[in-house]
């Protein structure tokens, strides 16, 4: 049975709009240079020159769901692995080494093998090691959310992928995952039960009209910030990269497209933080750090066990920016800007 609608879905079906301007600012034609010395211009009041440093953690790619853009797609014969909690700990440690005090914790959607106890017995065992956990795993009910921040979780991710219905449908074909309302109600009610960081964002190229999806995930961080103003909010925009599913995107987007993108997302959304993943080639991400983005992973694996035994299991997508956490942040302070590994949570 299909979730009900939540207030955000709600929200959009009113027709109402809090982040209306961005339309515009996404327009074919846009003099992008104007676009982007005002997104960095915003960026700097709002966030400074701190970039914080994260990476993702995958502790299993064995999926229950059926995506058609995802290397984790339960139909494909790929090589599978869950990490032990001991296991998990071991990766935790490896990262720790490099700097990283904010940590990512990545799975595909298997209930039994990534299952509530799992997840809470990860968190637990974490909490003394890192003082930032975040999940981007499955969707959870209210109960789960609350047991998991009691064990000391901060942040949870859940991309929306396409906020279009049709093709949200047609790509995620089987599965918790399918449901499209209760993934968008998701972040809902992670903050009601006491998340501090909720992540929002959508896979660009996987619906055709890339920049309704761009559109509506301002409005959702937005509403989000108004909804929950004790929450940090984050947004990521990813582009869809070559995976075991052997997907196509429907469009692609183009640098300058994305440069777009990203800063139109800044004007909207000024006090969102923007997340950049190691998908994007080391150029641009340099490049968009001075525009708009706040968050970068660095160094990262996608496959679970990657950090200490890459290669024994499949990748979720390939990476673009190889380079070293301390390349990363070498390249930060070059450009005038604070690699962060672990900020205090604040209220805003
Ligand atoms: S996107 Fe997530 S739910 Fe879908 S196949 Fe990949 S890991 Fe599974």
């Amino acid at each position: 049975m299909s979730a009900a609608p939540g207030l955000f879905a709600q929200h959009l079906a009113s027709g109402s709009r809090l982040a209306s301007g961005i339309d515009a600012l996404l327009e074919p034609g846009v003099d992008l240079e104007a676009l982007a010395v005002r997104a960095r211009e915003v960026t700097l009041q709002r966030f400074g020159r701190a970039v914080r440093l994260f990476a993702p953690l995958y502790v299993s790619n064995a999926c229950l769901s059926s995506c058609t853009y995802c290397g984790f797609s339960k139909g494909l014969d790929v090589a599978r692995r869950t990490l032990t909690v001991d296991q998990v700990v071991e990766e935790a440690s490896a990262l720790v080494d490099k700097g990283f005090r904010h940590l990512l914790l990545v799975s595909g959607e298997h209930r039994i093998e990534v299952s509530a106890d799992y997840l809470v017995s990860c968190v637990e065992a974490l909490r003394g090691l890192v003082p930032s956990i975040a999940i981007e795993t499955q969707t959870w009910s209210d109960d789960t959310y609350t047991r998991l921040v009691d064990a000391g979780l901060e942040g949870v991710v859940h991309y929306q992928e396409t906020y279009d219905r049709t093709r949200y449908a047609e790509t995620h074909v089987a599965g918790w995952k399918r449901d499209y309302d209760r993934r968008l109600a998701s972040t809902e009610r992670a903050a009601e039960a006491g998340v501090r960081r909720l992540g929002v964002g959508a896979l660009l190229g996987l619906s055709a009209d890339w920049r309704a999806d761009v559109a509506t995930v301002a409005e959702h961080a937005v509403w989000l910030q108004r909804h929950y103003w004790r929450t940090e909010v984050t947004v990521s925009l990813p582009r869809i990269k070559p995976s075991a599913s052997g997907f196509q995107p429907l469009v692609p987007v183009s640098d300058a497209e994305y440069v777009q993108a990203l800063s139109a997302l800044r004007v909207v959304a000024p006090e969102a933080g923007i997340v950049l993943s190691t998908r994007e080639p080391a150029v641009l991400r340099d490049g968009l750090v001075r525009i708009a983005v706040t968050h970068m992973s660095a160094g990262s694996s996608t496959e679970p066990g990657g950090y200490l035994h890459p290669g024994e299991a499949q990748e979720q997508f390939a990476v673009s920016d190889e380079r070293s956490p301390a390349e990363v942040a070498t390249m930060l302070k070059a450009a005038g800007y604070d690699p962060v590994w672990k900020d205090s949570f604040a209220l805003k």
